[in-house]
């Protein structure tokens, strides 16, 4: 089939790549030259596990092509996959600004009877405005829309989107849903489980999904405050919780919080959407201001670690928003580290993917080249995001580099026995601190 995808970003190139594999002719659009200069090129806009190989193999096979004409992508589709982005007003709300621009092009250039599918996240009834401003044309041509929200994890990306726990289709029309049907069929034969709903429920089932993975870290956090006060331990409750298989142990882990493109973003649009039609979702305000106190939390102990933060320096180890992938949009881990600064502190941070990004989201922010050359001199590592080279690292050369051997584990990542025995005072979320086996006194650098 012909396919037109609308904005190559994370997950706009993600599906590109996918409908190339399941054997469909693919042009993806973008706004941004230098983006689709690059993809033409080969090279991948940001980094992602396996990106770029698949980038090669699909673009060697014809199938795959870019372009920063949107006709050229959609006049022969049968299928228009809107990928843009929509991200927060500052009140919270979706900005659907880039999917009207995007429908309108649409609107221009589609041919009759192809379908358009939506895949940005939005709130429900996003659709029934996409399908009244494509009718608006007045030609006789008939455009189908379908919500076919997209589930993929940032750093598994590519996996997800070839291998899917499940693919929802959201549509009242015939035609799109058996487009789709033809769309998807390798995978409907491969057994994967497809979900067929309204327009309203699909978008709005994608917003439920990230609200509620949300919800289950800020409770796990609010868990993690009550631990410290009472001396329990918060990793073990969650062990303890995550074995009822009716509860489930992921995004049981309490730390700095959740971050990303996507899960604060969509808390706020499912609140705000939620108040449009004339309910209050109170529990949604709750998760973002327990999200906010997670990193207040963390930035407090850092400062009762180390005293007073001014003119100490601080050891920031990742500033992604989560491991394997160098998106920082709105990542704790900088949250953290503009608190840490505002407060006097100097902060080195160190990634091992996303210290150019970081540098353009946080321009005062000093990047380290190396963990050893943040650590360097430092008072106290704080480690904000669970690389494996971050959780691998060697602590007695850790320790030996650094002022004081204090280490903040902002996502309780670090088994406390290990920091214990090399030497370090160790402050974990939600757990009791950990003094060193033997203390050893590092004079002052
Ligand atoms: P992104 O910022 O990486 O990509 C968006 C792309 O759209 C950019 O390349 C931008 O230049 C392009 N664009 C903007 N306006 C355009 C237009 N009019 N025509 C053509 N291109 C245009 O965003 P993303 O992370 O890929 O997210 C896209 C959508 O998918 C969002 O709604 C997001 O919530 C949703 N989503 C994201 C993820 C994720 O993990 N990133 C997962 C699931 C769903």
């Amino acid at each position: 089939m012909q396919v037109a995808v609308i904005g190559t970003g994370r997950v706009g190139l993600v599906t590109c790549l996918t409908l190339a594999n399941l054997g469909h002719e693919v042009v993806g659009s973008d706004v941004d030259e230098d983006k689709i200069d690059g993809l033409r090129r080969g090279t991948a806009p940001f980094f992602e596990p396996d990106l770029e190989e698949a980038m090669v193999r699909e673009l060697g096979t014809g199938r795959l092509s870019f372009t920063t004409d949107a006709s050229e992508a959609i006049t022969p589709a049968e299928v228009i996959v809107v990928c843009v982005g929509t991200p927060a007003r500052a009140d919270g709300d979706a900005n659907l600004l880039a999917v009207e621009t995007a429908v309108r092009e649409i609107a221009r250039f589609a041919r009759d009877g192809a379908v358009v599918v939506e895949k940005s996240t939005v709130p429900a009834g996003t659709a029934e405005r996409v399908r009244q401003l494509l009718s608006r044309g007045g030609d006789g041509r008939q455009v189908h829309v379908a919500s076919n929200p997209e589930f993929l994890r940032e750093g598994m990306a590519l996996h997800d989107s070839l291998h899917p726990d499940r693919v929802v289709i959201g549509t009242t029309s015939d035609e799109a849903r058996a487009t789709l049907d033809r769309l998807y069929a390798p995978m409907i034969e491969s057994g994967i489980r497809f979900i067929y709903t309204g327009v309203e429920t699909a978008e709005l089932a994608k917003h439920a999904s990230n609200a509620f993975l949300a919800t289950k870290i800020s409770f796990v956090n609010s868990l993690a405050r009550l631990c410290e006060r009472i001396g329990a331990d918060v990793t073990d409750v969650a062990d303890v919780m995550g074995a009822d298989p009716r509860i489930g142990r992921a995004f049981l882990d309490a730390g700095l919080g959740y971050g990303g493109y996507c899960l604060p973003k969509d808390v706020a649009a499912l609140e705000r959407s939620a108040t449009r039609v004339g309910y209050r979702f109170g529990l949604l305000n709750e998760v973002q201001r327990v999200n906010d106190e997670a990193v207040e939390a963390v930035a407090a102990t850092v400062e009762d670690a180390v005293w007073n933060l001014e003119g100490k320096r601080i050891a920031l180890f990742g500033l992604a928003f989560k491991p394997l992938t160098d998106d920082v949009r709105s990542s704790p881990a900088l949250a953290l580290a503009r608190r840490l600064l505002a407060h006097g502190a100097e902060v080195v941070g160190y990634d091992p993917k996303a210290a150019d990004e970081a540098r353009v989201e946080l321009p005062e922010l000093r990047i380290a080249g190396t963990l050893l050359e943040a650590a360097t001199g430092a008072h106290c590592v704080v480690v904000a995001t669970a690389w494996d080279e971050i959780l691998e690292t060697d602590l007695v050369t850790l320790r030996d580099a650094m002022t004081h051997p204090v280490l903040v584990d902002g996502r309780n990542a670090l088994p406390p026995d290990r920091l214990h025995e090399a030497g370090f005072w160790y402050y974990p979320v939600g757990r009791a601190p950990v003094a060193p086996r033997h203390p050893i006194l590092v004079s002052e650098r």
